[in-house]
Order: C-alpha cells, then structure tokens, then sequence
C-alpha cells in the first residue's frame, strides 16, 4: 500500500487541521459569554413578568370585587338564590379565584362556590412572591341608600389563589429561557462563522502555505501565498511573507554564488599550487646538482665526493666491501698554465674529464677537489685492482692531447693510491684486525681522514719520483696489519 512519509510539513499541517485550538477557543468562550448574557436577560424579564403579573393580579381581584358587589346586594337581600349562583358563579370565571360565597345578615351561608385548587399548579413561590391564598370579605349593603345609615345585610366573602399568576410566570420563564439558549446557540453559532471566514481560515491557509513552501530551494518557482480578497492585516501578512521568502532567496542565491566562486578560487589555488610546488621540485633538483657539481668539468664538486666517500665508508664498517680512493694531481699545470694560457689550461682540465668518464666504469665516482687536483671513489677493488684502474687512467691522461692556439698540448698526472681492505681478507689474516681497526677508526670521519691522507701521501710519492705515475699507499701499522 502506498503511504506518504511522514514529513515536517506533514506534521506541521496535521496540527492546522479545522477544529484547531483557535477555533474551538471562539466556539467556548463564545458559547460561555452568549450564555452567561441570555441568563441575565432572562432574569431581568423574569423580574420584569413578575411586576406586571403582580399588578395584573391586584387589579384583576379588585376588579372581581367591585363587578360582583352590586349583584351579591339584591341578591342577597331579595334572598334570591338563583341570582346569588349567578354572581358567585360570573366571580369564579375568572381563573384566580379560588372560591366564593354570600352570606346572609344571620351568618348563614346563602351561597357557596370553590374550585379545585389541586387541579392548579402548585408552587412554593405561591407564598413568597404572591402573598400566597388570600380572602376579601366584603360587607352587603341595601343599594342605593346613604352607606353611613345602610345596616348590613349580609358579607361577600372571595378566596384569590394566585397559582394561575405563579403558572404564567413559570411558563413565560420557560419560554425566555428556552429562547436565551437559541440565541445563545444561533449568536454564537454566527459569530464564531465568521470569525473562522474572516480569520481562522485565511490563517490557517496561510499557515499551510508558510510550512509547504521552501524558500531555500532556489530551483522552483516560489509561489504566491493563497488568494486573499480584503485589504487586512492578513493581508499584510501574506505579502511580508512573500517578501521575506524573496529576501531569504535571494541571501542563498548570493551565498551560493558566493560558494561557487570561492570554490573556483580554490581549485585555482590548488592548481596554482601544484604547479609552483612542481617548478620548485625541479629547481630544487637543478639547485641539488648545482650544489654537487663542478661547474668546469661537469665533475662531482668536493663536497658531493666527500659524501659519497663518508656512505660507502658507513657501508664498509658494516658490510666490509672495499672502498679505494685515487688522488690525481696534474703535473707541472703551473707551467702549462704560463705556457699555452689559463684558457688552455682549463680546455686540459675539461679534456681530462671526459678522459674519466671514458676510462672509468660508472660505478667509479670522479670528482674535482679544487684546481689542478682530482679524487676518483672506487668500490670493491683491493690494491692489485686499484693499481689497474689508476695506471690505465694515468695512460688515458698521457695520450690525450688538446690543441690550443694551433698547438697540441700534452700533459700528464700523478696518481696517489689507498684502499681499505675488505673483511674476508683480514678475517683470513687476523680475526683480531678488523675489530682493531674499528677500535682505532670508530668514526667515519676519521677514517676518511686516514684514506686520504695515505693517498695523498702516495701521491707526493709519485712527485717525487718524478711525475707520471701511479703510487700505492700503504695504510698505518694497525691498518697495514689487517690488510696483510
Ligand atoms: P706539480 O707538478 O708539482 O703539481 O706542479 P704544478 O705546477 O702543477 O703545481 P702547483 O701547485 O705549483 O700549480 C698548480 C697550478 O694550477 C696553479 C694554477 O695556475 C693552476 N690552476 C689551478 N686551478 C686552475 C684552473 O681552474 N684553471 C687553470 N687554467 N689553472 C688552474
Ligand atoms: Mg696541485
Ligand atoms: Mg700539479
């Protein structure tokens, strides 16, 4: 079964149904007040009635008196029973008497007439409003003489009950009171009608436009609210509600475009970002080769050779493979400097490296100390090896030539050689000599020190014994004793 989902607006309009508090508050208050205003009219009519009843009343009784009196004389005094019927009879017809009679001079009733009294009404009020049953006994006289001299011939005697009076009191009550409540009923009725025409429900829809429309989604169409004829305050109502509904639109409308191009900032940013974090990489990169690169020769600066030596020292404190150096100093640069030009001199030192490039592998590291002086890093060759590959670079350099200002210049180095033995080479000699030298050499530092120190010593060797040659270094004693 398809079923709506209960929803805000849902329940929002659930609670605006007919019959709403506001509604069934007029229908109250309005009932009570229309209520409360019938019963005071009804008790003043009811005072009102009373009066003129009482005054009906009086008057009636002394109306019965005065008609019967004249009659009752002759009658009585021509002892004229028939007549005094007729008198007592015509006094009776009016439905307040309760009973009537003629007596004679004697005290003898002549004639006597009552009516049933429990065929009226009864009333306690009969009593406290009325005077309750009286009786007007009324002397008889010989008509037409002076009344000072008249003797008396006999009395008049009339009972007044005012139950009937009591009766039409009750019932015009009952009319007033019946008629209080249908007006109560029908004012009420009316009024709180129009009060819901004119109030409740153009609230009420203007309620359930307020909670189904959504100002936010600015995608539809905001519609008008419901269609509303007088100039009023709900009037006014509905048009602030639509202009305040416009107002929040157009709010979100501008925080939308708002988002939307902060969002494009952003994304630019971003890219912007990653396109200046890219160029930097890259600079930083070119600045990283920069820094470790001779700008002359193209060679390894010192200080990238360095670092290279001091890692592969770390590894062999570790591992024990063999790490060599070559020292490499050009021979008499000086004077081939004074000779061809610093110029030449700088196409030589070029020219001897790519001899390097070419003549060594590309595991071997070579690199410009400063000047005239080279170092090459070369790993996993021990003496024999090391000697090969400095004797075939010092043959490189010897045949190579430049020319300069039309002249072929040829030029040579010498060559300082040391390396560190390997592990397996001193555990087979000395199992103690490792482990002395780690003891002697605990940082890397200074056994790059000692590395290159053995070589440069080499190297002054190979000066000394007249340039264009390679010479091996031995290590120290405690070194020497490992390598053996
Ligand atoms: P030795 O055989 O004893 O090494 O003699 P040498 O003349 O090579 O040694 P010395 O240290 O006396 O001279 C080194 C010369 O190298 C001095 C300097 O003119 C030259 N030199 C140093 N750096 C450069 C450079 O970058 N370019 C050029 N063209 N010459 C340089
Ligand atoms: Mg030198
Ligand atoms: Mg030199």
């Amino acid at each position: 079964m398809h079923s709506t989902p209960p929803t805000r607006e849902n329940d929002e309009l659930a609670k605006l149904k007919l019959g709403s508090s506001l509604f069934a508050r007029q229908l109250k208050w309005g009932l009570l007040i229309a209520l409360l205003s019938g019963l005071l009219i009804m008790l003043y009519q009811g005072v009102s009635d009373y009066r003129s009843l009482l005054t009906i009343y009086n008057q009636t009784n002394q109306r019965v008196i005065n008609s019967a009196l004249l009659v009752a004389n002759s009658a009585v005094l021509n002892r004229d029973v028939e007549l005094a019927n007729a008198v007592v009879g015509s006094a009776l017809v009016q439905r307040s008497v309760a009973s009537a009679r003629l007596i004679d001079a004697n005290g003898d009733v002549l004639v006597e007439q009552r009516r049933n009294l429990d065929e009226l009404p009864q009333s306690i009020w009969v009593d406290r409003l009325f005077g309750g049953i009286s009786t007007q006994e009324v002397a008889l006289h010989v008509p037409g003489g002076n009344l000072a001299d008249q003797r008396v011939i006999g009395e008049l005697q009339i009972t007044f009950s005012p139950h009937v009076y009591i009766a039409a009191l009750y019932r015009r009550m009952e009319i007033s009171f019946f008629g209080v409540l249908v007006f109560a009923l029908v004012i009420t009725c009316g009024l709180v009608g129009v009060t819901y025409l004119i109030v409740t429900k153009p609230i009420l829809e203007l309620s359930a436009y307020m909670v189904t429309v959504n100002p936010v989604d600015v995608d539809k169409h905001l519609p008008m609210p419901p269609p509303y004829r007088h100039d009023d305050e709900i009037q006014l109502l509905g048009s602030s509600m639509i202009g305040l509904f416009g107002l929040i639109r157009n709010k979100v409308q501008k925080l939308g475009r708002a988002t939307d191009a902060l969002q494009a900032a952003n994304q630019t940013l971003e890219m912007r970002v990653e396109q200046r974090t890219h160029e930097l990489n890259e600079v930083v990169e070119k600045l990283e080769l920069l820094a470790a690169t001779d700008p002359l020769t193209g060679l390894a600066n010192r200080r990238a050779l360095m670092g290279r030596l001091k890692n592969a020292i770390a590894v062999w404190k570790r591992r024990g493979t063999r790490v060599g150096v070559i020292i490499l100093d050009l021979d008499h640069f000086k004077t081939l400097n004074d000779t061809y030009g610093h110029q030449a001199g700088d196409t030589v030192l070029k020219s001897l490296a790519s001899v390097c490039h070419k003549v060594l592998r590309e595991t071997d590291l070579p690199g410009r100390m400063g000047g005239e002086e080279f170092a090459v890093l070369v790993n996993d060759e021990d003496e024999k090896g090391m000697m090969v590959v400095a004797e075939r670079l010092r043959k490189a350099i010897e045949a190579d030539t430049i020319s300069a200002n039309g002249q072929t210049i040829h030029y040579s180095a010498s060559l300082g050689v040391a390396c560190l033995p390997a592990v397996g080479d001193m555990a087979l000699s000395d199992g103690e000599g490792m482990e002395a030298l780690l003891r002697q050499a605990r940082e890397v530092e200074a056994i790059i020190d000692m590395l290159y120190s053995v070589a440069d010593r080499a190297l002054y060797s190979a000066k000394e014994n007249g340039r264009n040659q390679c010479v091996f270094g031995a290590l120290p004693a405690s070194f020497s004793k490992a390598g053996e």
